[in-house]
């Protein structure tokens, strides 16, 4: 008789993405990229982007050449 042990089962160990992959550089300084910041090298990167970002949403260029001349009529 041959004593069939079959443990509880399953062959793979962990699961997840564990390769390496030095090909991404940070979008700002081109430095290695950190997977916990990627796309950045960085927080202060990733920060750096973020700020130019919302600058970039506040700085939005309002000055329409439309409102000329108010119609203000004072007597
Ligand atoms: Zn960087």
């Amino acid at each position: 008789m041959k004593p069939v042990d079959k443990g509880p089962g399953g062959g793979s160990i962990g699961g997840g993405p564990n390769k390496k992959n030095g090909k991404s550089k940070c979008a700002l300084c081109d430095k290695p990229v950190v997977e916990k910041y990627s796309p950045f090298c960085s927080k202060h990167c990733a920060d750096v982007d973020l700020g130019r970002w919302l600058k970039g949403q506040y700085a939005v260029p309002a000055t329409l050449g439309g409102a000329e001349g108010t119609a203000e009529d004072e007597e």
